[in-house]
């Protein structure tokens, strides 16, 4: 299983990521994601590339989950 990791210092907290991969993740109440695990299904890896490419500060990448 994979993860979603948001670089904190990059996120600007415009909410793109969560605008392209809604079923990834969530916005918080100020507008930062709030990612959930991503489960082993291509459909959802690709949406999880597609939040990565979203973000226009490069403040996300994906991760082994742990
Ligand atoms: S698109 Fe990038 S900068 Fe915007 S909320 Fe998502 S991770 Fe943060």
């Amino acid at each position: 299983m994979r993860k979603l990791v948001v670089d904190w210092i990059a996120c600007d907290g415009h909410g793109l990521c969560a605008m392209a991969a809604p079923e990834l993740i969530d916005l918080d109440d100020w507008g930062y994601p709030v990612v959930h695990a991503i489960p082993d299904d291509q459909r959802l890896l690709n949406l999880a590339r597609s939040a990565i490419e979203a973000c226009p500060v490069m403040a996300l990448r994906m991760d082994t989950a742990t």
